[in-house]
């Protein structure tokens, strides 16, 4: 039994290196006999992960076709035509642009979100035209209140990322903001619809506490930075 003379694991005889620190492993007294095979297999097959997602988003793509084809078929021979299964085909295209698309395709983020936002924004013209209801609250409350969420996922996205340079502090603290300021948008637009816009009540519980929590960031971040000007300045 050997062991390695760098950092003490205990070693197999057909080991040549150390499999903990990787210290080439040289025994005097074995150094005349032939080393054993080694019971490992000599090739590792790697899978490439990237392809395997893309398979299996695509197998799940099309199983989203049975119930597609299922609700359908049933909503064709109860009713004698097309009615709420276009429901489902609109949920599953979400469904499947949000998640199932990403692993399939590579395209820039914003093209992501767009997509995504014109998914959304079809199911609920779907819903719309099945519903039959006024164009008011497509116009003035679903379509608006769709695309200044998207804007706000896009906007977390760019904070997200790492090629973000601004601190990750200021970053929270925009975020925050943000939040605070689409329920606002959204009370303005539940307003709008409603046709009674006033000064923003409900809204402003949740505006106050973000940007309190913003701001307080902000200064958290600025103190940060003072106390990295004393550590410079006094070497400590
Ligand atoms: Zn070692």
């Amino acid at each position: 039994m050997s062991y390695c003379v760098n950092c003490g694991v205990e070693l197999q005889k057909s080991e040549p290196r150390c499999p903990l620190c990787g210290t080439e492993v040289i025994n005097p007294n074995e150094l005349l006999e032939e080393k054993p095979i080694r019971p490992y297999p000599s090739h590792v097959e790697h899978l490439d992960r990237s392809v395997d997602r893309r398979y299996i988003a695509s197998f799940v793509s099309l199983l989203l076709l049975i119930p597609l084809f299922t609700t359908m078929l049933a909503n064709v021979l109860v009713s004698r035509q097309l009615t709420w299964s276009y429901l489902v085909l609109g949920g599953e295209l979400v469904a499947f642009t949000v998640f199932l698309l990403p692993m399939i395709a590579r395209m820039p983020k914003v093209l992501y979100m767009v997509i995504d936002t014109l998914a959304v924004c079809v199911l609920l013209l779907l819903i719309r035209v099945l519903t039959q209801s006024s164009w008011d609250w497509l116009l003035l409350l679903g379509f608006p209140i769709t695309v200044l969420s998207a804007l706000m996922c896009w906007f977390f996205s760019v904070m997200a990322s790492k090629k973000c340079r601004i601190p990750v502090l200021i970053r929270f603290s925009f975020a925050l903001a943000c939040v605070g300021l689409l329920v606002v948008a959204i009370e303005f637009f539940i307003g709008l619809h409603l046709q009674r816009i006033a000064w923003p009540t409900w809204s402003l519980y949740v505006l106050f506490p973000c940007l309190v929590l913003a701001s307080s960031l902000l200064i958290l971040n600025r103190r940060a930075k003072v106390k990295e000007e004393i550590k410079k300045r006094f070497y400590f």
